[in-house]
């Protein structure tokens, strides 16, 4: 099928779609009033069940207490008569295995009593433990399959939610999954742990400053931005790279790429901003808060970012974001690709992580406010982030690694490998008055005049932003820059949280230590100098303002002594690091067993993905690109010997044909030698994770490389795979 077909299809496709044929869209009722309305929260339950049961399940929400049998019976009820009344037929324990997908298994809500009739039913014990035959999902080598047994455990604090198809309704009961023995075998339950950890560390900072009255815990916030790709969902029947892979293993640059900066903040296109909007409803309908929509800097990228939550809620409604995308886009002809590198050339997708932490009633704990220097809390809140990246930058290097990312980290539109924080003016320059003594000053943005008598003064913050910074401060939160596009954010945000539980843990014991029992301004203040003075001498290299695109930081952060692990297969084995394990297991989080099943799935995962790549590209050469080749060597051929028995001679035919024979013989070796690579894949996980990295991929590359110069040399309608212009630029 040669591409001249392909697009006037895809052209009638858009054509159809700006004429007619658009989806019905929504009902006509306001969003306001569509809002959480498939979402069983609070409002919701307060509604429904009595005080007392309200009051212990706050106690649970809010609060962090374990839920008592007799107040799951009565939730239970409540929630099936809500979903049932909003048309559920089944109910699913959803949760969030290794896999970075989620899981669901249905069951009906309805049984037969025996009189001819169907009644609606779920028990306390149905909704909080489900037990799935698990066997399929990865465990690390922890489970034979014959131990299939797994629980999964309803996560009280996220509240469950309806998701609707075509004939279907079906109650999800966020859940965590674990093991027969309790092994947490997904991405929930360390999150939850982590956030305890962090909790109780921050609560002992809060109650050494004092500031602790009526806060029963410390909450970790987090809001995702989320970039993805639009193509139009023709191009995927002739990719079998974009239908398997998610993203292109070939393809030639475009005349015309991202140079101009016209896709990046512009009109967004009529059938995307079409497709935006229903996503937004969906998610409205089950109390997604979507904030958020603009065109990204690659043509044909987006983005769409919720408002931040308790990073549990974050990171469920994180995963029903991206399955919302990837649902809706087929009923406006799309498809969304939420790799973290769909095309070479242009810049990747990624998740950028915000997080913060705040107190049950509401304070930003990393809110600066006016007088930073005179704000205690907040240095130690900053010095203890300090610490923890600086100790543990391979952890967090490790968190965000995967095949994906391995194409975006270092690719000079993203983060690089190396984690260092970007601080901005005004925290620099309070970290350089504490290497050199006490702080007493803060500095000021001011305000911008703009010239035009008609136009306001604006305000000017302390300091620019930092695109290149793989984690920064973006005024009263941090933002984790490198996590990629298709990630569940619940694994860098558990390592966030239990390596800045750990700088807590640490500053807040010297904090004590120091000031015995004189808890006086002064004491308190001359020992959070202190610390922050022992922070900013030992922890101050991680801090960096600068480009980390450069290849001058390259060689600093060398000298720095920050690690620049640039494989995800490396990466990932820095988190047996036996210090990890140490912190990991202190806090909590994930104990020995749990750690070595991850890595060994991570691993797993990322091999097989890489293989499946490569063995792609084997069979879309053999069985696409070199007949294709063929076939045009073929017309070569016949046109030159043509003209030459007509009498003419053609030099300048000859040339090409020869060169194309040659490039053509060395796709061939090419594709042999990445075809025996594959082969050669070692049994052992580990030892395939390091294969890749020397092997696999620069067999890959070599491939690419010549089948792009072939693409480019060859006439389009020959060519049999669409092209990049086309995917990138039609709307
Ligand atoms: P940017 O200017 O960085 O692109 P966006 O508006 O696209 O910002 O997204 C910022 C994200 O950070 C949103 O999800 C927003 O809700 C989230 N956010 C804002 N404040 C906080 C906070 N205190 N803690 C965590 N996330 C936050
Ligand atoms: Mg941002």
């Amino acid at each position: 099928m040669g591409t001249g077909h392909i697009r006037r299809d895809v052209i009638s496709g858009a054509i159809a779609w700006s004429q007619s044929n658009q989806p019905e869209f929504g009902d006509g009722r306001r969003i306001d009033e569509i809002f959480g309305e498939d979402c069983f929260d609070l409002a919701e339950m307060d509604r429904r069940l009595p005080r007392p049961v309200i009051a212990e399940l706050r106690r649970t929400i809010e609060d962090g207490h374990r839920l008592e049998r007799n107040t799951a019976d009565a939730v239970a009820e409540a929630m099936k008569d809500w979903a049932v009344e909003r048309g559920a037929t089944h109910f699913t324990h959803w949760f969030h295995p290794l896999t970075g997908t989620t899981a669901e298994k249905h069951d009906s809500l309805f049984t037969p009593d025996g009189a001819g009739h169907l009644i609606a039913k779920l028990s306390g014990s149905g909704l909080i433990q489900g037990e799935p035959d698990a066997s399929s999902f990865p465990s690390g080598g922890l489970r034979p399959t014959f131990e299939a047994r797994g629980y999964t455990a309803w996560d009280a604090t996220s509240p469950a939610f309806i998701t609707r198809g075509v004939n279907s309704a079906t109650l999800c009961i966020p859940t965590a999954f674990v093991s027969w023995t309790g092994i947490a075998l997904d991405k929930k339950t360390p999150l939850l742990r982590s956030m305890d950890a962090i909790s109780e560390q921050a609560m002992r900072v809060l109650r050494f400053f004092g500031t602790d009255e009526g806060v029963s815990r410390v909450i970790s916030n987090m809001g995702c931005e989320q970039e993805y790709f639009l193509i139009d969902s023709h191009f995927l029947a002739s990719r079998p790279d974009l239908l398997l892979c998610q993203r292109t293993l070939f393809g030639a640059q475009p005349a015309k790429g991202q140079e101009l900066s016209d896709h990046y903040f512009g009109a967004i296109p009529e059938r995307v901003l079409a497709f935006m909007a229903e996503v937004e409803r969906e998610l409205y309908r089950v109390g997604v808060p979507v904030q958020t929509r603009h065109n990204e800097v690659a043509p044909g990228q987006y983005e769409i970012a919720p408002l931040y939550e308790q990073a549990n809620i974050a990171s469920d409604h994180q995963m029903v974001l991206m399955e919302t995308l990837k649902r809706v886009a087929p009923r406006y002809g799309l498809h969304a690709l939420l790799h973290e590198k769909p095309f070479a050339g242009v810049n990747g997708s990624g998740k950028h992580t915000n997080w913060s932490l705040s107190t049950s009633t509401g304070v930003n704990l990393l809110d600066p406010r006016d007088e930073t220097h005179t704000n205690m809390q907040f240095l130690i809140f900053l010095g203890a982030v300090i610490r923890a990246v600086h100790l543990h930058a391979d952890l967090l290097r490790a968190s965000v690694a995967s095949a994906g990312n391995d194409h975006r980290l270092g690719a000079h539109e993203a983060p690089p490998a190396i984690i260092s924080i970007f601080l901005g003016d005004m925290l620099t320059d309070l970290l350089d008055q504490f290497e050199h003594g006490q702080p007493t000053r803060t500095l000021q943005g001011g305000t911008l005049d703009l010239g035009a008598s008609t136009l306001p003064h604006i305000p000017r913050d302390a300091g620019d932003r930092n695109r290149t910074s793989p984690l920064a401060f973006t005024g009263n939160k941090f933002e984790f820059r490198a996590v990629g596009s298709t990630m569940t954010a619940a694994w860098p945000l558990t390592v966030l949280n239990t390596i800045v539980a750990d700088s807590l843990d640490n500053l807040c014991t010297e904090l004590e230590r120091v000031t015995g029992s004189d808890r006086s301004p002064e004491s308190i203040q001359a020992a959070v100098f202190g610390v922050m003075h022992r922070v900013v001498t030992e922890h101050r290299d991680i801090v960096f303002n600068g480009d980390g695109y450069s290849d001058g930081w390259v060689e600093e952060s060398e000298q720095r002594g920050l690690p620049n692990i640039q494989h995800s297969s490396e990466a990932l084995l820095c988190i047996q690091n036996p210090k990890n394990v140490a912190l990991l297991e202190r806090f909590g989080v994930l104990n020995e067993t749990e750690i070595s099943a991850r890595v060994h799935a991570y691993m797993e995962k990322l091999v097989m993905t890489v293989n499946i790549e490569a063995t792609t590209m084997v069979r879309m050469v053999e069985q696409k690109i070199l007949p294709a080749a063929h076939r045009y060597q073929g017309h070569l051929a016949e046109t030159a010997a043509a003209t030459e028995s007509a009498g003419t001679e053609c030099i300048g035919l000859r040339d090409k044909l020869e060169s194309h024979v040659e490039l053509c013989e060395k796709l061939q070796q090419s594709v042999q030698r990445l075809q025996a690579e594959t082969e050669a894949i070692p049994e052992d996980v580990f030892e395939a994770g390091g294969f890749l990295a020397s092997r696999l991929r620069p067999a890959m590359e070599d491939l690419r490389e010549i089948v792009d110069i072939l693409e480019l040399r060859m006439p389009s309608e020959l060519w049999p795979t669409p092209c990049y212009r086309d995917m990138l630029f039609l709307k």
